[in-house]
């Protein structure tokens, strides 16, 4: 056997401290944020049938060509871990009969596997916010959630990202435009990146993605969607556009942006640090920290109705980075005890401060004598001492006279 200690898998994170206090304060500001928008709450499975993320989010998609974790059961079953929830919420609308409860809104948190090279902001195990609405053909459904995206963004003290938004148009307005940029990227092929000449065949909206030098020159005269749209989209777009304002809900247009699955009809967003921003520096080359669109499509592909359906996801990690490191709360209480005599009384008092609701902490172990001293420095409202018998006293108490120290004050006395 060997003596190495093992490693964390590459791409995985263990987050402690104040890093995982800016975590769980995302998670806790989008639980208090999707009950204000009454999205209620579903778990979902980690994995699922590989076949539910194949056909729904396409063969051709980089997460599904490149980035899945799948692997064989012992059942012999091909299962994959998810790289997304979009498609699992949308197989389990179809298994459970959610119809029912159409138009859902949905939301939930957790981890996300991709194969991905990792680095900053970027990797193979992370972890989303999702909302979804299911079910909602109106541009309504889109409005509210750009709207509960943006609240979500200011709750958090993140002001410096702003709403980029777009249309794919419907099937035939998108439809007219891919042949449109297929026409147009054809024309110089040879001197696209091998990945933009491989993405004309399968994915040529990703194109207009590319970061590559070679490709930027021919990016800027691209076929735009707006002379595709058809009359239809385009007053679904402006339905948008004129919510978002009446909701104060700020954005740019932004022609280019494609999202990277096929599923995508009508609008897509994603919210990006402003240039120049801090939370630009923040997130250095991983920009996009929310991204999401209308996905009429996928429910069909999944063998289900159609089904209008729209939604965005946000990585935990990112928004987490924006947000910063924050403190570890400080303690209500803290006690000790330097008399071991006093154990008792002292275990009976955590038990009192902790029914009554005061984050309280016991410290009883190492030498009697260095306790106080260890004691004092873990940040507290009030130290408790259960001193040494020879002091004369049974209780000692220092507040930093909050009101919280005054309320514990009133309750430890008063027993
Ligand atoms: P990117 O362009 O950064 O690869 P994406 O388009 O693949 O993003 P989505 O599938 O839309 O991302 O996921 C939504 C959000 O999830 C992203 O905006 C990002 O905040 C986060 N995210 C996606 N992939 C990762 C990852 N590998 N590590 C950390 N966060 C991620
Ligand atoms: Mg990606």
């Amino acid at each position: 056997m060997s003596k190495k200690t093992p490693q964390a898998i590459r791409g995985t994170q263990d987050i402690f401290g104040p890093e995982a206090e800016a975590f769980a304060h995302v998670v806790e500001t989008f639980e208090r944020i999707r009950r204000l928008y009454r999205f209620r709450r579903v778990e979902m499975p980690v994995f699922e049938r590989t076949e539910v993320f194949a056909r729904s989010l396409g063969e051709t998609t980089d997460v599904v060509s490149k980035e899945m974790y799948s692997f064989e059961d012992r059942g012999g079953e091909s299962l994959t871990l998810r790289p997304e929830f979009t498609a699992g919420i949308a197989r389990a609308y179809l298994t459970n009969g959610w119809q029912q409860h159409a138009p859902l809104k949905v939301a939930t948190h957790g981890p996300l596997f991709r194969y991905e090279r990792p680095q900053k902001g970027r990797y193979r195990q992370f972890h989303q916010i999702d909302a979804e609405v299911i079910g909602a053909g109106e541009p309504q459904a889109d409005v509210e959630l750009l709207a509960m995206a943006d609240q979500l963004l200011r709750a958090l003290g993140i002001t410096d990202v702003t709403l980029h938004l777009n249309t794919l148009g419907d099937g035939a307005s998108r439809e007219a435009w891919r042949a449109a940029l297929v026409e147009h990227f054809r024309a110089v092929r040879g001197e696209l990146s091998e990945e933009s000449q491989e993405r004309l065949e399968k994915n040529p909206l990703r194109i207009l993605d590319s970061k590559d030098p070679r490709d930027k020159p021919f990016l800027a005269d691209a076929p735009k969607i707006d002379d595709f749209l058809s009359d239809e989209a385009q007053a679904f777009f402006a339905a948008v556009t004129s919510g978002l304002d009446a909701a104060g809900v700020k954005w740019v247009r932004a022609p280019a942006l494609v999202r990277g699955l096929d599923y995508y009809r009508h609008t897509a967003f994603e919210f990006i640090p402003d240039a120049g921003s801090a939370s630009a520096a923040a997130l250095g080359a991983q920009s996009t920290v929310l991204g999401g669109g209308r996905y009429d499509g996928l429910i069909e592909s999944l063998g289900g109705p159609p089904t209008p359906a729209v939604g965005w996801a946000a990585g935990i990690e990112r928004l987490a980075m924006l947000v910063g490191a924050r403190e570890e709360p400080r303690a209500d209480a803290v006690i000790v005890v330097e008399n071991d005599a006093r154990l008792a009384d002292a275990i009976a008092l955590l038990g009192r401060l902790r029914q009554a609701g005061f984050a309280s902490e016991l410290l009883a172990s190492g030498s009697p004598k260095k306790r106080f001293d260890k004691a004092r420095k873990i940040p507290a409202h009030v130290l408790v001492s259960f001193p040494v018998a020879e002091t004369g006293e049974t209780i000692r108490l220092l507040g930093d006279g909050s009101p919280t120290a005054a309320a514990l004050e009133t309750l430890v006395r008063g027993r």
